[in-house]
């Protein structure tokens, strides 16, 4: 008797886990496939503030600030590149809509910074270090 109980609140708990549980859960798709890719940027770009914030209080030696900071500008561009794509997908325009044709027009020098100056290994999208647009 107690086994048949304890089967039958097993066979309850299934129950209700896939059946009832799985309609209340919302979606997992966001509202916008976007807003998961514009949260990790900012939350990269927070990154890399403190750690320039870290950097310039000393709390970091220049061979961890530069390792730290090439690794997070890598994960930009990785993110960058997918929310163009996701808006590509969508026929969406991105808000700085670059023409197709720029790329050639772009500048001799395309990992260095117009705005600050900062040089980066690869190419970007954005400056790691100002955050403004490269061309
Ligand atoms: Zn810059």
């Amino acid at each position: 008797m107690t086994i048949a109980l304890a089967a039958a609140l097993v066979v309850g708990v299934l129950l209700y886990t896939l059946f009832i549980r799985a309609q209340d859960v919302p979606p997992p798709e966001p509202v916008s496939p976007l807003a998961h890719l514009e949260d990790r940027k900012a939350v990269i770009y927070d990154n890399l503030r403190d750690l320039q914030f870290e950097y310039r209080v000393g709390k970091l030696s220049d061979e961890d600030y530069q390792r730290t900071k090439i690794s997070l500008q890598k994960e930009l561009a990785v993110v960058l590149g997918e929310m163009e794509e996701t808006a590509k997908r969508l026929g969406l325009a991105t808000k700085k809509s670059a023409p197709a044709s720029k790329a050639s027009q772009a500048a001799p020098v395309p990992n260095t910074c117009p705005h600050c100056g900062a040089k980066f290994p690869q190419s970007m999208k954005f400056c790691g270090e100002c955050g403004k647009a490269m061309a």
